[in-house]
């Protein structure tokens, strides 16, 4: 029977990059039945809505989606349409696998690293108060009442909010993801020494639920010392779970070290469903051109394959995508030395070279 799995393809340039890896997928002869949704301006533009409730009845139906990127449009009541999926079905957990492939260009080799970051809280809980507001006035006072210290009152406030539910659940999923995938070592990232209140609970939950994991390594580090060791000496890393704005600051960095934006693959996972959807944003300079990278987007289906168990197609579909970037050939311009490499091929072209590869894995010559 076939898997029903929620697509929003998005906008910018995704549309052309989740065509390209629905192709991919259908290679791999894994059946989906994808159920096409939108989101973000085009929905705006459709029914009026950023976030339409036939989109969001759709994911809770099929508890599996695979999106494209959303421009965040400006001048709405929405942060971000992504912030708002991930608070409305509860993903707490995102994961961002950051793996150099043999032939993508990078700085650094053999990294092979994986950021689980918590989605949820912290100061993107959403909590603020603008300055100057009545309500902003009255919590600079009540701050003091409680015997804080007395804020200027030209300041805006941001609320970070850590709990213990929150943070032991994400460094539980950190630990499972480490021992189903054959991880050795897991290191809490926080700024304990300031923050003791928020960043230290992360760090205090994180050393309790190390102990139920014994057959893994915990470690723990301060945030600004891992921006310097991960620049000098990221093969030391494994995986790594932070706090919202660390994991976010984190992986985009991370994402640098193995090449760039365009090979960076991500997903959103709650208790009962899970979004893929690649790092990137949306590059609206390059719609409807054919010339980005679809290999992000494609590395979050090979994720999605995983979580519906498909390891097999999964393996082959990443090996496929390796294969093709280790050759060199027919990949897209941002993986060439040089960006306006005449033989630099277009988003769907690249994605006919990786159905190749899988149909020549099939036929047993690759
Ligand atoms: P971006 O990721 O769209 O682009 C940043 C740079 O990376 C650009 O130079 C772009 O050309 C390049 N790039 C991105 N994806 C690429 C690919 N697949 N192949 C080759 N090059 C690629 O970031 P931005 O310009 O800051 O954001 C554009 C819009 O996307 C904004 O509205 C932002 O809010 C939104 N956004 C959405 C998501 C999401 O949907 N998850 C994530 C980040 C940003």
């Amino acid at each position: 029977m076939a898997y029903r799995v929620t697509l929003i393809p998005g906008d910018g340039t995704g549309p052309e990059i989740t065509e390209a890896t629905r192709r991919v997928v259908a290679a791999t002869g894994v059946p989906i039945e994808w159920e096409v949704q939108e989101a973000g301006i085009p929905a705006l533009e459709q029914t009026g809505e950023l976030l339409p409730e036939a989109t969001l009845e759709s994911i809770r139906r099929n508890k599996v989606a695979l999106k494209g990127p959303l421009t965040t449009p400006i001048g709405t009541g929405f942060r971000s349409i992504n912030v708002a999926l991930r608070q409305i079905f509860s993903l707490y957990a995102c994961l961002r696998p950051c793996k150099w492939y043999p032939g993508v260009r990078s700085r650094y080799e053999q990294v092979n690293l994986v950021v689980v970051r918590e989605n949820l809280e912290d100061l993107y809980a959403g909590i603020e108060f603008e300055q100057g507001t009545p309500e902003c006035l009255e919590l600079i006072n009540q701050i003091e009442r409680l015997g804080g210290k007395r804020i200027r009152e030209d300041s805006g406030i941001s609320i970070k909010p850590i709990s213990v539910y929150n943070t032991s659940r994400i460094v539980r999923f950190a630990f499972d993801y480490a021992r189903r995938y054959g991880r050795k070592k897991v290191t809490t990232v926080t700024k304990s020494n300031i923050m003791k209140f928020t960043d230290g609970l992360f760090l205090q939950v994180s050393r309790e639920v190390a102990k139920e994991y014994p057959d893994v390594q915990f470690d723990e580090v301060l945030v600004d010392a891992l921006g310097m060791q991960l620049v000098q000496r990221p093969e030391n890393f494994d995986v790594l779970v932070l706090p919202n704005l660390y994991g976010d600051i984190m992986s985009d960095m991370c994402a640098g070290l193995v090449g760039g934006l365009g090979v960076a693959p991500g997903a959103n996972y709650g208790d009962e469903l899970a979004i893929f959807e690649a790092v990137h944003g949306s590059a609206p300079r390059y719609a409807g051109q054919n010339k980005v990278n679809p290999t992000a987007v494609m590395l979050s289906a090979v994720l999605m394959l995983r979580h519906l168990g498909e390891v097999d197609a999964a393996d082959r579909m990443e090996r496929a995508i390796a294969e093709v970037i280790r050759e060199g050939k027919k990949v897209t311009y941002d993986m060439k030395p040089h960006r306006d490499d005449p033989t630099a091929v277009g988003t769907s072209q690249m994605a006919d070279a990786i159905i190749e590869k899988l149909q020549e894995m099939k036929a047993g010559v690759a």
